[in-house]
């Protein structure tokens, strides 16, 4: 019955988690990661959208039906970043919102869990900026800024 309650409770107790000023966390937002897979040598490209925690590695994304685990290059800073690694991110981590969240802990209790604990979650580039990304990009909208906008 108290069940949104609880919810709220932990998804407040999770924002804490990240006790950074908002000006340091920012700087962790839109960041680039790489994760590289040992199997097929590709590499998955990931920005993160919101600050929260990430996983050291993940299945493979670079190939297709590649099942080898990826590993994280621990978000190597631009002057640094991999000659051979594009630098256009595919995935993106982001922090669901609450409806989401919801549906999460029904259905996939170790997402939840996750989330709840600070984590983020994945999805492919853009897919939080509604419809379709174009890939044939003639009329496309302007692109949504990458970076943060100040607040
Ligand atoms: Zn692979």
């Amino acid at each position: 019955m108290s069940n949104l309650r609880t919810l709220r409770r932990r998804m407040a107790r999770a924002n804490r988690v990240d006790t950074r000023p908002v000006g340091v966390a920012a700087l962790y937002q839109g960041r680039l990661n790489a994760y590289r897979c040992p199997a097929c040598r590709g590499c998955t490209v990931t920005v993160d959208l919101d600050a929260g925690v990430t996983p050291a590695m993940m299945g493979c994304r670079a190939t297709d039906d590649c099942e080898g685990t990826a590993f994280s290059l621990g978000y190597p800073l631009p002057e640094a970043w991999p000659a051979n690694v594009p630098t256009q991110p595919a995935w993106e981590w982001y922090r669901p919102g609450e409806r989401q969240l919801t549906r999460l802990r029904r259905k996939d209790k170790d997402g939840y869990d996750h989330v709840v604990r600070g984590g983020l979650l994945l999805r492919p580039y853009g897919a939080g900026r509604g419809p379709a990304p174009a890939d044939d990009a003639g009329e496309a909208e302007p692109a949504a800024e990458t970076a943060g906008d100040a607040r």
